[in-house]
């Protein structure tokens, strides 16, 4: 069986196929600028497909990904209904969506009322579907919510300190992100401590160019990093992450910008970029290799976040069973991780360098074997999480 999985945004549709009986990614690739003059298109199967032309709207470049999916070369399927239905990732559902759902007038409609809290994805997430479901129809669709893992934060750890009507007028809250990962991640660590995920509280932080870290307790989101947008949290690539509020105005008032504008410093030029001018872990390493300080104080800025985070999830939770790394910089930065957890012996914390230093890409532990609290590495894999959620809501 093969699911096609959607993800797209305001100009452009990331896609993977992935063939269920065997968990393969069959074949993956993005079409970028749509809209634009000239746009772009890669495929990816055992071999590496890019070209460039021009995508007017979403529906041109959807037809080129079904024309590569089938085409008599480079294709991977004969003909587009082999594709047994199709599951979107959706940014922001609100407080209206806590479980992925069929896609229906109704669900279109609501992803269409939570345009406001993710102004920049929703609108390109309902024309990915609009789209989808003129190419492919009859074809079941299913759409997958990166915030509904955090639906279950109690009020205490998802309302701000601000006046309530903030929260009924415009729904002002924490909604967390990156829910697929921290789901599939918290899931595939209760698999790896052979402890059923009701049972078990993790700690998952996904370390990728955007970042967030949840509690997860007796396998349900307790808490989470990001807040109101993906600008809250741990210090990320380029966004500042938690801030003294105030901070807007005082940069609004000296530089002349708007609140607006001052929101996008925060977001592109900020985070490790702001401190020392690379977002990149590999860049920044290489030059704390030739001596830069900044390049230093960067990564020690964020490791000090993410632990700081770490051992407040640990005392929301009580006691931990896991905590798990995953993402770009999760999954490949050794000094990152070491650097987020050492010295916490006292509290049952341990890294066994060697395993650390020598991940397969397997999933498994990288604490010393009598550290009270594990620590393991997974793979996220976001993509498997849509398909599979897909496969289950439709009950293929
Ligand atoms: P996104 O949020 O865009 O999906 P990823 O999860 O792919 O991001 O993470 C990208 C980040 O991972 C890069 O910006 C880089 O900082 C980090 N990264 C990737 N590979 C490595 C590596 N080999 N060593 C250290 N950091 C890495």
């Amino acid at each position: 069986m093969k699911i096609l999985v959607i993800n797209a945004g305001s100009s452009s549709i990331k896609y993977q196929l992935l063939d269920m009986t065997t968990g393969n990614d069959l074949a993956s690739g993005i079409v970028e600028r749509i809209g634009e003059e000239m746009g772009s298109i890669s495929y990816k199967t055992d071999s590496k497909y890019t070209a460039e032309q021009p995508f007017p709207t979403h529906r041109e470049g959807m037809v080129e990904v079904i024309n590569l999916l089938t085409d008599a070369d480079k294709g991977v399927v004969k003909e587009k209904s082999e594709i047994a239905a199709i599951g979107h990732r959706i940014v922001h559902g609100g407080e209206l969506f806590f479980e992925p759902v069929e896609v229906d007038e109704k669900v279109l409609q609501g992803i269409r009322d939570c345009i406001p809290l993710a102004p920049l994805h929703n609108p390109g997430h309902v024309i990915g579907i609009e789209t989808a479901m003129e190419l492919f129809p009859g074809v079941r669709q299913v759409v997958v919510f990166d915030t509904s893992f955090h639906q279950t934060m109690e009020p205490k750890a998802y309302m701000y300190g601000v006046p309530y009507e903030y929260y009924e007028n415009w729904g002002l809250r924490r909604y967390g992100a990156h829910g697929t990962s921290h789901k599939y991640v918290a899931r595939e660590t209760a698999k790896l401590l052979g402890k059923p995920l009701e049972e078990s509280n993790i700690i998952t932080v996904h370390l990728g160019n955007g970042a967030s870290i949840s509690a997860v307790k007796n396998g349900k989101c307790y808490d989470t990093s990001m807040g109101l947008t993906p600008l809250g949290g741990i210090i990320m690539g380029t966004r500042c992450g938690d801030i003294d509020p105030a901070i807007v105005g005082f940069i609004a008032e000296r530089t002349g910008q708007s609140a607006a504008e001052v929101v996008t410093t925060l977001t592109n030029e900020s985070g490790l970029k702001g401190i020392c001018g690379s977002n990149d872990l590999r860049d920044i390493h290489a030059r704390i290799e030739e001596g830069d300080e900044k390049a230093k104080l960067a990564l020690d800025m964020a490791c000090h976040k993410v632990r700081q985070f770490i051992g407040a999830y640990a005392f929301e939770l009580g006691h931990v069973d896991a905590i798990v790394f995953t993402a770009g910089i999760g999954e490949n930065d050794e000094i990152y991780r070491e650097n987020c957890l050492s010295g916490l012996e006292n509290f049952g914390i341990t890294i066994n360098k060697e395993k650390n230093n020598n991940w397969d890409r397997t999933p498994s532990f990288i604490s010393e074997d009598d550290g009270a609290v594990k620590v393991c590495i997974i793979a996220t894999n976001e993509e498997l999480e849509i398909a599979n959620d897909t496969v289950a809501v439709l009950g293929l």
